[in-house]
């Protein structure tokens, strides 16, 4: 490996076709933000349409609904056109609505049957603790013991996930499976393709939760068969704190009656004719519940027209390289500190990097003093995300820099060893 230094992470910079996509940005002064797998920076284009819907309640008031350059009324199913191409949805299969957790509950709600011995849920013991709880408490409120009732598959290792091990536990009792498509700590990419070729050959139902991979990989969720899916639009998509969320769902479900019904998942046509009877989307826009929340909506606007200007798969490449050069760097750099790498290497990784130290919380602490913003995962895990559209191998190479300077300085020492409140 040639040896890297401040000159080559520039040439790198001066290379990369996307390198102008950092002025859109707003980037908080003096940091090197490495934390947008945690919460994506706001951009001029999701600023602007933030904006223009605003002005369009000030200036149309109820009008709003139907009428200006964005009307609410049908601002869910645009924007989840606009999201297609990034799950591998085809139009009509993607809704930008609720949230990560909520979609979960809807879609669980909707695909979840247990049905004689088949009662079971699968999912993993690595899973973030919001689809946890979801899918717990789905299983009580159906009057089974979640205890025994939610299989989780577990990690060999305490980082990842084997494919095999989870197609083990597609067992004959298990009727819904549940998985993240990119592990949140690690950042491990689930092999969602064969899974859901496993899952379909057992007839069983499987649903992804996309929010560490949406807008940093792939996904041909049509295309594999793939039942379901959902996600948040705030990390890797930038749509700022809270943003509507959005979900998938195959067309060979289009039809399926929603588990939780609301007058939003109602065809738009016959919607405000107020009937008792509803009449569902025939599209994933059945699975939307209540009144949109248009301006949490509208900065995603703005956001996604990046991501469709530029495509997901040179963003992908881009945050492979950016990646692979932080690796490159922690391994000329970083040896001897007590660091362990905890994401794979190889190209199943998301896009952030795990790194292990048992000081890590107060070592989180130190390089944001020195305007390095990573993200704590408790106990010992700092992530550090350089993403494609804001990040250069500039940065990247800053950071392991501070990190350097923060080692070998022990500048972490007067902190204390432990997570903030939100962390
Ligand atoms: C971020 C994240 C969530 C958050 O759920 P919200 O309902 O958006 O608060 C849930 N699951 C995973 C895997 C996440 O990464």
């Amino acid at each position: 490996m040639a040896q890297h230094s401040l000159a080559n992470a520039r040439e790198l910079d001066r290379k990369d076709a996307l390198s102008s996509y950092k002025d859109e940005f707003y980037i908080p002064a003096n940091t090197k933000y490495m934390d947008g797998n945690s919460l994506g920076l706001l951009s001029k284009r999701a600023e602007r349409t933030l904006h223009e819907l605003l002005d369009s309640w000030k200036t149309l008031g109820i009008d709003g609904w139907t009428e200006g350059e964005h009307p609410w009324f049908y601002l869910s199913e645009q924007v989840g056109e606009k999201m297609a191409p990034l799950v591998g949805g085809k139009k009509g299969e993607v809704i930008a609505t609720g949230s990560t957790t909520t979609n979960l509950h809807q879609l669980v709600s909707t695909f979840y049957k247990p049905d004689g011995n088949k009662t079971k849920i699968l999912a993993d013991e690595l899973n973030f603790p919001s689809d946890i709880y979801a899918l717990k408490s789905q299983l009580q409120l159906k009057g089974y013991d979640s205890d025994t009732h939610l299989i989780r598959v577990k990690s060999r290792d305490g980082r990842y996930l084997k494919e095999d091990d989870i197609i083990d536990a597609m067992t004959d009792d298990v009727a819904l499976i549940v998985l993240p498509a990119v592990l949140y700590r690690s950042g491990q990419v689930l092999d969602m393709e064969e899974l859901t070729k496993a899952a379909q050959e057992r007839n069983i139902p499987i649903g992804f939760d996309l929010c560490h991979s949406i807008g940093a990989v792939e996904h041909s969720l049509h295309d594999w068969g793939t039942d379901f899916a959902f996600w948040c639009t705030y990390k890797h998509l930038n749509g700022g704190p809270g943003s509507v969320g959005g979900l998938f769902v195959h067309e060979k479900h289009f039809g399926k009656a929603p588990g939780l019904a609301g007058w939003f998942g109602s065809q738009k046509e016959s919607q405000f004719d107020m009937d008792h009877t509803m009449d569902p989307a025939l599209d994933a826009g059945a699975y939307q519940i209540g009144t949109p929340h248009v301006l949490s909506l509208a900065p995603v606007i703005g956001s996604l027209d990046m991501f469709e200007e530029v495509g997901i798969a040179a963003i992908r490449a881009k945050s492979l390289e950016l990646t692979d050069y932080m690796l490159e760097l922690i391994e000329q750099e970083l040896q001897g500190y007590g660091f362990t790498i905890g994401n794979p290497v190889d190209e199943t990784r998301g896009g952030h990097l795990l790194l292990e130290h048992e000081e890590a919380a107060r070592i989180c602490k130190a390089l944001k003093e020195d305007g390095i913003i990573p993200d704590f995962r408790a106990p010992n895990g700092i992530r550090l995300a350089p993403v494609a559209l804001y990040n250069s191998f500039e940065d990247v190479w800053h950071t392991i820099q501070k990190l350097k300077t923060i080692m070998d300085e022990k500048r972490y020492e007067k902190f204390e060893n432990k997570r903030g409140v939100v962390a």
